[in-house]
């Protein structure tokens, strides 16, 4: 099998459905497990009803557990019926999939990929690693399922330095910080790509021959690679927006736009806010990150076409 890369013009939505216990434990380490989860629910059914308005088809990465709440489940087949697709962002959203042993990866990988054929009826084809933590043997497992794209490298060199940073402000408290710090800042992390390849298998996140499988990456800004998907944008000034798509025009890179339940949510509860939030003191309100997230997509939708991954693969491939 041979995959054409995608073409410059094109943009594709992503939304990572994680909810409020994946937030907890990834910034502070709490068990959110029982937790009322309203930002998966309150955050799904404002994503439809906006990607609705705006005409967008996305692929929703899925955390398996999800599918066992009913609730979540038949959020999950209304979004079907209307057009979305479906990857796997593992059973359990473990912090750091690369550091789990063989054999959890793969157990990691294969649950929710059964659980999205069990309950969903569809063979997901591709895959986000929680916190863009990919490894070789990941990706060798994924082909070996029958999988054509990854889209867990996350092309910025200043996730190390943002962690420290934020790790300065919440005094260390916040158990992401530590994961970042085990990827020190280097020219390795500035040399990732920001353009769709196909991935090497010795290291994927170098070009490699085979054909029958794409690596997108979460696109970056071009040129200076600072991230520029929804979460930053919310979480601090649209002019990091514009300044991407300034760069964009320029660029002819395509577009893997990435959103999290979080950005669409209700207001998140002041307590929760604390431990769930990378910036609790820039949080915006829903109507306000509403507001921006349509602005984000009408301009997107201007400059690049609106594809779906799973869409484009299936009439692209020899
Ligand atoms: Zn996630």
């Amino acid at each position: 099998m041979h995959l054409e890369l995608p073409p410059a013009d094109a943009v594709f939505f992503h939304v990572d459905l994680d909810g409020l216990w994946v937030h907890a434990n990834d910034m502070s380490d709490h068990d959110f497990r029982d937790h009322e989860d309203y930002v998966f629910e309150s955050g799904f059914e404002m994503m439809l009803e906006i990607f609705k308005q705006e005409k967008i088809k996305s692929t929703l990465f899925i955390v398996g557990r999800e599918m066992e709440k009913r609730k979540h489940l038949e959020l999950l087949k209304q979004a079907q019926s209307e057009g979305h697709y479906f990857a796997n962002h593992t059973y359990n959203h473990p912090k750091n999939l690369a550091l789990l042993d063989e054999s959890e990866k793969e157990q990691e990988i294969m649950k929710c990929h059964d659980a999205i054929t069990a309950n969903l009826n569809v063979n997901p084809v591709g895959f986000r690693a929680p916190a863009y933590f990919l490894d070789k043997k990941s990706i060798a497992f994924l082909k070996s399922s029958g999988y054509i794209y990854d889209t867990s490298v996350f092309p910025s060199p200043y996730g190390p330095l943002i962690a420290r940073l934020l790790s300065i402000r919440s005094k260390g408290k916040r158990s992401a910080d530590q994961h970042a710090f085990l990827q020190p800042f280097s020219i390795e992390l500035a040399r990732r790509k920001n353009k769709p390849y196909y991935p090497s298998s010795e290291n994927p996140y170098r070009k490699g021959l085979q054909k029958d499988f794409i690596e997108f990456p979460v696109t970056c800004i071009p040129f200076f690679k600072f991230p520029f998907h929804a979460s930053y944008v919310l979480n601090s000034s649209q002019l990091l927006f514009r300044a991407a798509k300034a760069l964009l025009y320029l660029s002819k890179i395509p577009v893997v736009y990435l959103f999290h339940l979080k950005d669409f949510s209700c207001d998140m509860k002041k307590e929760d806010l604390a431990l769930c939030s990378s910036n609790p003191l820039g949080y915006k309100t829903q109507s306000e990150r509403v507001f921006i997230i349509k602005s984000i997509l009408r301009q997107l939708k201007k400059i690049r076409n609106p594809m779906v991954i799973e869409e484009y693969l299936n009439f692209h491939k020899i």
